[in-house]
This record gives structure tokens, sequence and C-alpha cells, in this order.
């Protein structure tokens, strides 16, 4: 079966040409075989189907024979989509909100919201753990409309109050890039809560950008920039040609990933990476923000590399929108203390 449909894939990807375009045809199968993976049509054409499925994301315009793993993995992620969709039909989704600060000072200088599942019976579920639903494109839109329209609404939550506010992060997936108008809908989200777009900074990885034709994401990109919102790269490092993108994807904020985080202080490479990074950025004009901090030595090695804005557990875990005020408060108090400190040492 491998053999035949490796013929069949080749023999399919002879070009031709159309109207003065050179198309090169291509075929991704999923095989089954009978006795092995069922008995049954129906189950040999499902099974077939789950197969190919993962091949599309995998190996497209190669071959994937099924196996029973798959069908684990598959149905696994098709429970998880219906379970995010209930969870967005039922309302009960909700941002919570992980502060970004300054490493020197410690104080707040922007936060990421990050999805979170209020489960019926009363647990939180985490974003990571329900993040293979994703793929599903209209999940992923709903999703970033909820989570657009309930940060609009803590914002003006927290201008009316008073409560000190720079910027909130929202992920975006590519599915809100290959869908019609973002802008307009992240402009009537904001709009209708009455909240200015530069407090808004969108994040978005690599694979966000790369996914869809014609550089839609970076004109996408673009278009928002010119409207005042920022744009950070998210998981930096962990994609397949990050620096081409740096130069074709003009962002304000570089995020570089845990994973180099987690490996500054024990091998070399990572904090030649990082260092790097943190230069290269501030030559292009950029900020770097350093994810996943978890120990005292990780931020004052950062800073030491000329890392000036940091984000992980060390200096809080996300919350919900009323640790959230409490916390904006308490550091923007801080700051005031700070500041007063410092005029009174000048003028003496
Ligand atoms: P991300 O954008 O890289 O977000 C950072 C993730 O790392 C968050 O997990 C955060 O809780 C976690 N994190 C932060 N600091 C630390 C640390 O010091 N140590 C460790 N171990 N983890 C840390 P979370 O909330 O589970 O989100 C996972 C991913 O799900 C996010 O990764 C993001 O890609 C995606 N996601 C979250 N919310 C949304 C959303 O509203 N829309 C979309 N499209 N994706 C989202
Ligand atoms: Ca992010
Ligand atoms: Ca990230």
């Amino acid at each position: 079966l491998t053999a035949m449909a490796g013929r069949i894939v080749s023999a399919m990807q002879a070009s031709f040409e159309c109207s003065g375009n050179t198309i090169v045809p291509q075929i991704t199968i999923g095989g089954v075989v009978y006795g092995v993976d069922g008995v049954t049509a129906d189950v040999l054409r499902q099974n077939a189907d789950f197969a190919l499925y993962h091949a599309k994301e995998t190996n497209r315009g190669g071959y994937v024979p099924f196996n029973q793993k798959l069908r684990t993995s598959i149905s696994l992620r098709m429970s998880m989509i219906r379970e995010v969709g209930d969870a967005l039909t039922e309302c009960r989704i909700f941002p919570y909100y992980q502060p970004i600060v300054a490493l020197d000072t410690r104080a707040i200088v922007g936060m990421e919201a990050l999805a979170r599942i209020c489960q019926p019976a009363g647990g939180v579920i985490a974003a990571g753990q329900f993040q293979s639903a994703l793929t599903d494109s209209n999940v992923a839109i709903r999703l970033t409309d909820r989570m657009l329209k309930l940060v609009a609404d803590d914002a003006r939550h927290w201008l009316d109050r008073g409560v000190p506010l720079q910027q909130v992060g929202i992920n975006l997936s590519a599915a809100d890039f290959n869908a019609d108008d973002l802008e307009g809908r992240i402009s009537d989200a904001f709009g209708a809560a009455g909240v200015p777009l530069r407090h808004l900074l969108l994040e978005v990885t690599e694979t966000v950008l790369m996914d869809g034709h014609d550089n839609k994401a970076a004109r996408s990109i673009e278009r928002l920039r010119e409207k005042g919102m920022l744009v950070a790269l998210d998981d930096f490092g962990t994609g397949y040609a990050s620096l081409t993108h740096l130069l074709n994807f003009p962002v304000d904020i570089i995020k570089i990933d845990k994973t180099f985080i987690d490996r500054l202080l024990i091998d070399r490479s990572s904090q030649l990476i990082v260092e790097s990074l943190i230069d290269l950025a501030r030559k292009l004009g950029m900020r770097v923000v350093a994810e996943g901090i978890e120990t005292e030595a990780q931020a004052e090695r950062l800073q030491e590399l000329g890392c000036q804005i940091g984000q992980g557990y060390l200096f809080a875990r996300a919350g919900d929108v009323a640790i959230t005020t409490l916390r904006l408060q308490s550091s923007a108090q801080k700051r005031g203390e700070f500041e007063e400190k410092r005029l009174k040492s000048n003028f003496n």
C-alpha cells in the first residue's frame, strides 16, 4: 500500500501549463488495510478518513497509513472542540490576565489576556489544556470574538475607575486572519466599549503568519499597526524562519519563548541566542519581552543581557479581573511612592 501510494503521489506531481501559469498538483493520501484496521466498510472508510485528516495536517502531499493512536488523538481533539464550543455557547470562557513587568522595578507595564474555561462544577481550565481545539476555525474565531469583547469591557472597567492601564495582549489564531474583516471585528468590540485601540496588543505566532496565502496576515498586520494597535511576535524562536519573519513582518514587540529562558542558565548557546536577539531587536527598534521566567536567577541574567521586560510565574500567574484590578492598583501605588522618593532625593 505504501509503495502504491508513493507511486500515485509522484504521478500526480507532474506539472502542467494553464493560461500561462505552471500548476503543480498535489494529493494527500490516507490508507487502511482490510482486516488490520477494520473489517466493515464503514469502519474502514472512517479510519481512512482519520488517516487522511492527519496526513493533511502533518504530511501534506504525502501518504499516512492509519493506526489506532491516530484515532485516539483525533477523537480527543474532536471532543475538545465540542467542549470549547459548548463553553463558548454557555458563556463560560473568561480572560485571566498575567502581568508583564519591568524586570528592575517589578512594576506592571502590560498584561496578557489568557482564556480560561470555568467548569460548571467550579474548576478552571487553562488555555494550554484546550489549545488543540483552536485548530478548528469556527471555535478559534468565536474565542477571539469573546476575548475581544470581554477584554474591552474589563479595560473600560479599569479606565472608569482610574486604574492605570497600558496594553493588554490578546492571542490571535490563523483563522482570524483567514476570515474576513479582522480589523472590523476588533474595532467593533473596542468601539462598543469606548476603549482606544492603543490599549490593545495583538499576539501572533509565526505559524499564524505563515498560514494562508499572499501574505494576507502580513498585510493585515500592517493595517492594524497603522490603526494604532501594537503587534507582538509570540513564541519567538520556536518556528522555522524566525529571523526572516522579523524582516518581512515588522512588529513592535518580540516575545522570546520560554524554552530559551528555561535553558538560559544551563547551556551557553541559549544564552548567546537570547543575547543576540536582544541586540537585534534593539537595532530593529523592537522591544523584547522574556516569557516564562520562573526564577530570580533567570530574571537577573536577562537583565545582565539587556532585557528589561518579562513575564512569568516568578512575578505572577494569570488572575481574574478582580485580582488584576488589585494588582494594577498596587503597582501604580508603588510606582507613585518610588517617583515621590526619587523627586525628594533630587530635591535634597
Ligand atoms: P502563550 O501565548 O505563550 O501564553 C503563555 C502561556 O504560558 C500561558 O499558558 C501562561 O499561563 C503560561 N506561563 C506564563 N508564565 C509561565 C511560567 O513562568 N511558567 C510556565 N510553566 N508557564 C507560564 P496558558 O494560559 O495555558 O495558555 C497556553 C497557550 O494557549 C498560550 O500560549 C496561547 O498560545 C494560547 N491561548 C491562551 N489564551 C488564548 C486566547 O484567548 N486565544 C487564542 N487563540 N489562544 C490563546
Ligand atoms: Ca501569547
Ligand atoms: Ca508565548
